[in-house]
């Protein structure tokens, strides 16, 4: 929208977005929120991770006279947060149990004396008399309730500190909260609005599609195996994430990664503080290390080019599972979500949920959960379409998931159904016994094992009836069945049993359809979700033309070196997506440089000597002015430090002068 036609609220903020951030227009949504919570109206805003949440309170913050005060649950990230926006120029600092007295003191009198555009804060200090006092003798702008979806009580990530936020409203009436978060089936939307009392607030319901993200769901069978392979044909030198169910599968897969030459790193809460800290750090600030964990790991975690996340165990829920997926390609870069599931799975989490703590309907939710997870691994449809359908939303076969890529192919299992619940159901009634998977295959398949003569098996009627399927397809079928609850596990043994649905399938009154078991092949390199080339090389983004690749390398080693320098992640120095431009672009002067996205005016300050010298240095650009188009890309890089031969003749002479003098047409 042309500025002459905005509203003078969002004429500010369309200043502040260029000024400060560095980008031209905002995405989806933005505007209208920004608008709602500048002219002082609460908002309910749901928005997929990487769509763009922060500037929805960073702007009005900036915009409103005081100070925005944002209730965040991610403690240890509050430092990377503030450090962010300070290399932005924006004046920002949090309070939380981290600091000591006097770091505290400092923040609390820059608060007081006005001199804080935001200021985070843990919620569990927002319940302190203290600090609510200390909030009445400063200006509060706003209240952002950052992750929102804490506040719900069946919730995955439940917060018991974010029950007590309902306060906010009635304690500073006038005071317009936002909350704001990426996790939103209509339950937890319901539920938040309720608890923090956002029922007239303006609520905002974005497209929870992730495009960029490719989503992969695999037959378990060498989990090592298949992971090591994803990553070397795949990812190798990627940052990414890998989630397993317990501490132990944490140890032992990261150091496996390592032993295999990849740049791996655990996570779980059993570690001590210290060392888990030290590798989330190495994680967010160094390029390309994988980092292996238990779900305890994420939340906040907004490292902006993680190129994977891969589950090694089956998450409790979908919504769990499209959150954790979700930290892949915040930057809208292509990422991988991969899973690896299999009948194991199944048999644990059902088990987990019969020992669970909590009453019969906490036990039933927790079942529900899976059900709908498990729906999504089994099913032949488009993967995106069920995780939107989950939360509410409609899609169309999307051409990046697996079952796009590869139409998955389902079969009629009803006869394998039948031979496989009429052998438990045989066991069960003849001879009173109950087996697990394996017992009960081997018999299906006709194996005269050790144990199968033991227990005098190979008598049933049913021995041998299920030869025509392999061992791989038997499990197939055991899992789906159970998937579908028409068969269960029982026991520390995970034996198998029947159910009250059993019956239908036994009687023929029920046909069972499954997805076909398929070895589990990479897709081809084809589809947007894979990245051409291999090895290091492979990190570059795919949309770089060749010419551009050395200079992007350049910038890259610029922008490491000036990182560590400042003791800050190298995203926060500038994203892939700006350095791409640039290496694209090759501006030749500051003004230049300040028109490419997220390039604001504190980083054009700080970064534009050093950018500027780097593209001269490899020749992208001649070391002083005048421009050369973007040609000069082609030609081979200098060697450092030496200039370019300098052209027989001047060639560009038609070429429009660039104004020098041109100015930011925002600037004031
Ligand atoms: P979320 O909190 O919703 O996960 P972020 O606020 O971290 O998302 O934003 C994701 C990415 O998109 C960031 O790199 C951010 O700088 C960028 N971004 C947000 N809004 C805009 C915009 N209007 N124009 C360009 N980039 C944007
Ligand atoms: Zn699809």
């Amino acid at each position: 929208m042309a500025l002459s036609d905005a509203s003078p609220e969002i004429a500010d903020a369309l200043r502040v977005l260029h000024r400060v951030f560095g980008y031209d227009s905002f995405r989806g949504e933005q505007q209208q929120i920004i608008e709602q919570v500048v002219g002082g109206g609460d908002a309910l805003v749901l928005m997929p991770t990487g769509g763009g949440k922060s500037l929805c309170y960073q702007i009005p913050a900036l915009v409103r006279a005081g100070t925005g005060v944002v209730i965040s649950p991610l403690i240890a990230l509050m430092q990377d947060q503030v450090d962010a926006l300070t290399a932005l120029g924006v004046r920002a600092g949090f309070l939380n149990s981290t600091q000591d007295p006097y770091e505290r003191q400092a923040v609390e009198q820059a608060f007081v004396a006005g001199e804080l555009d935001l200021l985070y804060l843990a919620p569990e200090r927002l319940r302190t008399e203290g600090t609510q006092r200390l909030l009445d003798r400063g200006e509060v702008s706003l209240f952002a309730i950052d992750e929102a979806h804490c506040v719900a009580q069946w919730g995955h990530d439940f917060r018991p500190d974010y029950l007590a936020l309902s306060m906010l409203h009635e304690r500073w009436p006038k005071v317009p909260r936002i909350a704001l978060t990426a996790t939103a089936t209509e339950a937890t939307h319901a539920e938040i609005a309720a608890r923090l009392g956002l029922e007239d607030a303006r609520h905002f319901v974005a497209s929870f599609d992730r495009p960029n993200i490719q989503y992969r769901i695999v037959p378990k069978n060498n989990p090592l195996k298949q992971l090591l392979d994803l990553i070397r044909s795949e990812h190798e030198g990627d940052a990414g994430v890998v989630y397993c169910l317990s501490r132990a599968s944490v140890e032992k897969t990261a150091a496996s990664l390592v032993e295999h030459g990849i740049d791996a790193v655990p996570y779980h809460a059993g570690m001590d503080a210290r060392t888990r800290a030290a590798n989330q750090a190495r994680f967010l600030r160094e390029d390309g290390v994988v980092v292996v964990a238990t779900i305890a790991f994420g939340m906040g975690i907004d490292k902006p080019d993680v190129r994977f996340v891969a589950h090694l165990d089956l998450p409790k829920s979908v919504e769990g599972y499209y959150q954790e997926t979700g930290r892949a390609g915040r930057d809208g870069e292509p990422a991988t979500a991969w899973l690896a599931y299999g009948l194991q799975d199944v048999v644990q989490q059902r088990k987990l949920i019969e020992g669970s703590e909590g009453d019969e309907t906490h036990r039933r939710s927790l079942a529900a959960h899976l059900d709908a997870m498990l729906a999504l691994c089994e099913t032949v449809e488009c993967r995106r379409v069920r995780l939107l359908a989950y939360f509410g939303q409609q899609g169309e076969p999307c051409g990046n998931c697996d079952t796009c890529l590869t139409p998955a192919e389902s079969w009629d299992a009803t006869v394998a159904a039948q031979k496989l619940l009429s052998t438990v159901w045989r066991l069960a009634k003849e001879r009173r016994q109950k087996f697990g998977a394996g017992q009960i295959i081997d018999i299906l398949q006709g194996k005269k094992t050790a144990k199968v003569i033991q227990f005098d098996h190979d008598a049933l009627s049913v021995f041998g009836v299920g030869a025509d399927l392999g061992t791989s397809e038997w499990r197939g079928v055991v899992r789906q069945l159970l998937a579908l609850r028409l068969l269960a596990v029982e026991g520390d043994y995970g034996t198998l049993v029947l159910t009250d649905d059993s019956g239908e399938v036994l009687g023929g009154r029920r046909t069972v359809t499954m997805r076909k078991e398929t070895t589990p092949a990479a897709p081809s390199g084809k589809e947007p979700g894979s990245r051409s080339g291999k090895g290091k090389a492979a990190r570059v983004p795919v949309d770089l033309p060749a010419a551009a690749v050395p200079v992007f390398e350049a910038l890259r080693a610029w922008r490491a070196a000036t990182a560590k320098e400042q003791g800050v992640p190298a995203y926060v120095v500038f994203h892939d997506a700006t350095l791409r431009e640039i290496a694209t672009g090759l501006p030749t002067t500051v003004a230049e440089l300040g028109t490419i996205g997220g390039v604001g005016e504190a980083k054009l300050a700080k970064y534009a000597e050093g950018v500027l010298d780097t593209l001269a240095q490899v020749g992208a650009t001649p070391p002083a002015t005048p421009a050369v188009p973007a040609q000069a890309a082609a030609q081979p890089p200098a060697h450092a430090g030496v200039a370019p031969e300098p052209h027989p003749e001047p060639p560009f002479e038609d070429e429009p002068p660039f104004d020098l003098d041109e100015m930011d047409p925002w600037d004031e």
